[in-house]
């Protein structure tokens, strides 16, 4: 068993779901905030591509193992955007900007669905944890969560398109929820478990 853990993103209200998860493991959790570990670049147009190099990046700055999280919005009637461009659908934030870029993102997603009336999604995650930079055998893990993207903002726990993904089942949206429920039912959290048995079973 790995006893401590770079977490591969930037990302505060990941970094948060992700603490929150292992929170009850024997695992030293270090964000790689604490290295200065410079952003990586995220090309590719698979969010496993992109996990694998956010994971390597970090542990090549750190000599850690690394765990790296790469997630995104895929609606039906746009087919599958923003995907892997969710975190910049809107473009990158300009400085004079007085609205964030999770805000930006949301109102872009309002404006191109507002004829839409077929409104499915679903959030994807996939987990890559890596030994060493050079892990020839990274574990892998993805989750799913379904749902419906609403035409209004709704809630404000939570990051990114939360306000308007509404969980079917609960009849409330992401930013409705609270981190445990999220962390139970959601596409970060289906992939989180079953990374947690795949290290389990490694170090049984
Ligand atoms: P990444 O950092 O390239 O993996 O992009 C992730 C982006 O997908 C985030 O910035 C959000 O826009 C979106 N996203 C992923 N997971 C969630 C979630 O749990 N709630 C809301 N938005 C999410």
């Amino acid at each position: 068993m790995l006893n401590q853990l770079v977490i591969a993103t930037g990302n505060k209200g990941k970094l948060r779901e992700i603490q929150h998860i292992l929170a009850p493991l024997q695992i030293k959790v270090i964000p790689q905030s604490s290295f200065n570990v410079p952003e990586c670049e995220e090309p590719f147009c698979t969010f496993i591509e992109n996990a694998l190099a956010k994971a390597r990046h970090a542990s090549q700055h750190t000599g850690l193992p690394a765990l790296a999280d790469d997630s995104g919005l895929c609606v039906d009637a746009l087919q599958g955007a923003p995907g892997v461009l969710s975190a910049r659908y809107a473009g990158k934030n300009s400085p004079n900007s007085l609205l964030t870029q999770d805000e930006r993102n949301n109102d872009k997603l309002l404006l191109e669905m507002s004829s839409i009336s077929a409104r499915q999604a679903h959030f994807y995650c996939v987990m890559v944890l890596v030994r060493d930079a050079h892990d020839p055998e990274p574990l892998i893990a993805e989750g799913s969560w379904h749902g419906t993207i609403l035409r209004e903002y709704r809630g404000t726990d939570g990051f990114g398109y939360d306000p308007l993904f509404l969980d079917d089942k609960t009849g409330k949206t992401v930013a409705e929820l609270p981190l445990e429920i999220k962390s139970r039912i959601s596409h970060r959290g289906h992939a989180m478990a079953k990374l947690l048995q795949k290290l389990e079973r490694l170090s049984t």
